[in-house]
């Protein structure tokens, strides 16, 4: 059996792997050494979750993605390598639909849109909210949205929308389970925004490259060489002791091996055991649908926490583009082992596009589906032991996981590319 010895070996060629391959070979080059690095990637093309699909006239990600660039210089950096991409900036409009109304995003600051007894009831709730729902240490996501925003807030809007959305019982959360995704406001903000309104977040400005999500892949892969990637070759173990990987076509020794497929996987791959059950996910069945005419031009997205509506959100991708026709994404969650029957999803996304209105003359005349799956991890006390008991063995045997899935967190795109540079300039004194 042949060996072929690499200094890195990258499993996947997302935002993740591209950026650290990037980084790394930039930082060598710059004190002139020449690491070999090799990304191995289970599909024919790049870019994972962060792909674009062109049909016809529409440009489809795999799923609503929209970039908001904390650090400046991260997103020079891409742009830089860019330079004939026409990139939107666009001021954030988005909806919760609760009772065939559009109430402004997000919903807790927004209560006093709301008919009059749902918002006496948010308001009565979320003024009494110490006395119904003291705060305990043993606390999980739900128990936080009652103890943060009284019952007739979390009720309404958070724990039906998340229900849908992580397609678990939110009980089963770690509080902080979204980070700093979760939208803030507490008690006073919400009460000042009854007379003042500023629905601020994260995103309320974000980006768009007119050519797709993909565009920010094409820009990491802009200074990699051909060389450096191996499509159509996955992964499928790895001996710790000697550092050796099985892909499959052939058989590596590594120095540093760096993974973002997703850790339950990675572990798997490593024969190390997690407890059954300790990582949980959920996927995301999303549609592309484009028509032949315009429809509702204020939205870019809107979200559906009724159970009666199959998808948690709908997004507009024509509204952010100028575009002439309707172009849409609707995504619906589903436990990690559901089988989604799509053609029959598909009829009722059409049926309850109409019953909301959001279809009302226009015709669907192209269409795609992807099923993201692991979508949303589940940040779960089983699994935060887990990471700790296992990422040290990974470690000391020169094994790294990264990105969204081998980290296994809720972040961004921009957090990945943060993620794995700082893990490159961690490994140059020894490129
Ligand atoms: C519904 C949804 C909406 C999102 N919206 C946004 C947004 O608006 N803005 C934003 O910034 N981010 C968004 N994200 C997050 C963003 O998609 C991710 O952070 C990013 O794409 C993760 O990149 P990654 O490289 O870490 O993982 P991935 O994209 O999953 O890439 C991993 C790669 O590894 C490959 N792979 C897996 N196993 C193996 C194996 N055994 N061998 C070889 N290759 C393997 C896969 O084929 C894949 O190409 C969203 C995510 C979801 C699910």
């Amino acid at each position: 059996m042949t060996i072929e010895p690499v200094d890195y070996l990258v499993v996947g060629a997302g935002i993740s792997g591209l950026s650290f391959a990037n980084t790394l070979l930039t930082l060598a080059h710059k004190i002139n050494q020449r690491p070999t690095l090799l990304i191995v990637e289970a599909s024919s093309t790049p870019g994972g979750y962060c792909k674009t699909i062109k049909r016809d006239q529409f440009v489809w990600d795999y799923s609503g993605h929209f970039f908001h660039f904390s650090r400046p210089d991260i997103e020079a950096w891409l742009r830089a390598r860019m330079p004939h991409q026409q990139l939107r900036s666009v001021q954030k409009r988005s909806y919760i639909r609760y009772a065939s109304q559009n109430i402004d995003f997000p919903f807790q600051k927004n209560i006093h849109q709301l008919p009059q007894a749902d918002f006496i009831r948010c308001l009565h709730d979320l003024w009494f909210r110490q006395q119904h729902y003291p705060e305990c240490s043993n606390n999980t996501f739900k128990q936080m949205l009652y103890q943060r925003f009284g019952q007739g807030i979390a009720d309404a809007f958070l724990i039906p929308y998340n229900e849908k959305l992580y397609a678990c019982d939110l009980d089963t959360l770690e509080p902080d389970a979204m980070g700093r995704f979760f939208p803030q406001g507490d008690a006073d903000d919400i009460i000042r925004n009854l007379l003042n309104p500023n629905n601020q977040s994260y995103n309320s400005t974000f980006t768009y490259p007119v050519g797709g999500a993909v565009e920010y892949v094409n820009a990491l892969l802009h200074d990699l060489p051909s060389e450096a990637l191996a499509f159509n070759e996955s992964l499928e173990s790895i001996n710790l002791a000697d550092r050796t990987a099985q892909t499959s076509k052939r058989t590596f020794s590594f120095r540093r091996l760096i993974s973002s497929q997703p850790l339950p996987h990675l572990l798997k791959a490593c024969q190390l055991q997690a407890p059954q059950d300790a990582f949980s996910w959920n996927q995301v069945l999303v549609f592309n649908l484009g028509f032949d005419t315009k429809g509702p031009s204020l939205p870019h997205w809107i979200y559906f926490p009724s159970p009666d509506t199959r998808f948690y959100r709908v997004g507009w991708y024509d509204n952010i583009m100028d575009g002439p026709q309707m172009s849409l994404y609707v995504e619906i969650g589903g436990k990690q082992d559901e089988v989604f029957d799509v053609e029959n999803e598909r009829l009722r996304v059409m049926e309850d596009l109409r019953k909301e209105k959001i279809v009302t003359t226009q015709k669907l005349i192209a269409h795609h589906h992807v099923i993201l799956n692991p979508a949303y991890v589940h940040i779960t006390h089983a699994a935060q032991k887990a990471q700790a008991q296992w990422l040290p063995v990974l470690h000391a045997a020169g094994v790294y996981p990264v990105g969204r899935y081998g980290s296994w967190t809720y972040c961004s795109i921009e957090d990945n590319i943060i993620e794995t540079q700082a893990l490159a300039q961690r490994f140059r004194a020894s490129v």
